[in-house]
């Protein structure tokens, strides 16, 4: 398997102001190319940490791809730097020295001096266009290895990989062949630990997949990667695999790939033609939020009341006032006549309702922070559910939202939570 480097150039990197989003999108780009990525350096614009990162790089990798410093100032020194390592001379191609001008020429400026630094490149490279800016990229095949020069802003970087570099790597590699196959399930309720020890015997069993396992937001993310001999082979290793995976997880299953919980009961909503209205008290709006993020979801949200005090509980809602002097607002009891109360005021099909200590005061012993009740109420049922969530107040709030669209998604795929 053809192994990767990626080297991200940018001292703001380093500082923490800028997100190596380059890094991401070239490891999952690799990745899904079947080529495994083994290591990453972010250096500065420093000459020495450039160096050093290509140096390591090519002792590590068949492939070195480095994102940034392509540019005209005093500060982009990959290029050049790059060919000091791999040993290459580079000289003027008169050819990217006229694009250069056209392109200035177009803007009516004059070209800077600085700017023909971005003509240069060794004979032996191939120049990668630049759709989207002035810096060209460069690919360069040297012995066995591969080095792969793109620009640092995400746009430019993103489209010279897909228009240009993709094919080249399918092309020198023969990835195509030994293309490997992924998939992501997703799995809402129990922890990550949890779901390591249901699938411990699958995980545990060597046949040519890799199983990750990646909490995300109170989801479990399941990533796994077949590498068969070929992509038809990797792709029947992961069917098998996941099909394993969903019969173990089974109901837990929530969605695949790029999903969301939100999204997926969207479609449930629609296909079924159910409408929901929402109260919250703790999640303070949240859950509406995370719905109305879909557009179009007017077609299946009512909206929704957050009733924080309460008064609002009483007066907007109808719950009772000795309900919440007898067992608080924060109970089973409240919960359930919140949900009770949006569903007959709204007419719709299904509400959900929230009430809770999100902390990081207002606990108690009886009732400590984390401690939230989740009530599904349809015509002719209510389910409460008491949950105890670890964490501070944007954790509780979060997980009490996604909690309560899990509800909801259980309910319509299985007639139950
Ligand atoms: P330019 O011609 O703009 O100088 P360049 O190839 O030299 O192009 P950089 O100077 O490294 O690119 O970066 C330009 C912009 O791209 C900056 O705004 C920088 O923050 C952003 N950028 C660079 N590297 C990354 C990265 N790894 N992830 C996200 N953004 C990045
Ligand atoms: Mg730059």
């Amino acid at each position: 398997m053809l192994h990767a480097c990626i080297v991200s150039t940018g001292t703001e990197l380093l500082l923490g102001s800028t997100v190596d989003s380059n890094c991401m999108f070239l490891s999952q780009e690799l990745n899904h190319l079947g080529v495994r990525v083994i290591a990453r350096f972010t250096v500065g614009d420093n000459r020495e940490q450039i160096k050093n990162a290509f140096i390591n790089g090519f002792k590590l990798a068949d492939l070195v791809i480095c994102s940034g410093g392509l540019g005209p100032t005093f500060d982009d020194l990959t290029k050049e730097i790059a060919c000091e390592v791999a040993g290459c001379q580079m000289e003027l191609v008169e050819e990217e020295v006229k694009h250069l001008q056209e392109y200035f020429a177009r803007r009516k400026r004059k070209m800077p001096e600085a700017n023909l630094k971005q003509a240069l490149f060794p004979r032996e490279a191939i120049i990668l266009k630049n759709a989207k800016g002035t810096a060209p990229g460069m690919y360069l095949k040297k012995d066995d290895k591969v080095l792969v020069l793109l620009p640092g802003p995400p746009r430019e970087m993103q489209a010279m990989y897909m228009q240009e570099v993709e094919s080249l790597l399918k092309r020198d590699f023969n990835l195509d062949e030994k293309q490997s196959a992924n998939c992501t399930i997703k799995v809402m309720g129990p922890g990550e630990s949890q779901v390591d020890e249901m699938l411990m015997d699958i995980i545990n069993e060597p046949r040519g997949c890799s199983i990750v396992l990646l909490a995300h937001e109170g989801e479990v993310h399941i990533k796994v990667t077949a590498e068969g001999e070929n992509s038809s082979h990797s792709k029947q290793v992961l069917r098998e695999i996941s099909g394993r995976i969903e019969s173990t997880m089974d109901r837990y299953v929530f969605g695949y790939d790029d999903e969301t919980l939100a999204g997926v009961v969207a479609q449930l909503l629609l296909t079924k033609g159910k409408r929901l209205a929402v109260v919250e008290s703790c999640s303070g709006g949240l859950l509406a939020q995370m719905i109305t993020d879909l557009p179009g979801s007017s077609r299946y949200f009512w909206g929704s009341v957050t009733s924080y005090s309460n008064e609002a509980k009483v007066r907007f809602l109808g719950v009772k006032e000795e309900t919440l002097e007898s067992y608080g607002a924060v109970s089973r009891e409240t919960a359930e006549e919140m949900a009770r109360g949006i569903l007959s005021k709204s007419g719709c099909d299904f509400s959900l309702a929230i009430t809770g200590i999100a902390g990081p005061d207002g606990g108690t012993v009886e009732k400590p922070v984390g401690l939230v009740y989740i009530a599904l109420a349809a015509k002719d049922f209510c389910t409460v559910k008491e949950m105890h969530f670890a964490g501070g107040r944007e954790a509780v709030r979060m997980l009490s939202a996604k909690t309560a669209l899990d509800m909801l998604r259980r309910q319509l795929q299985y007639g139950g939570i």
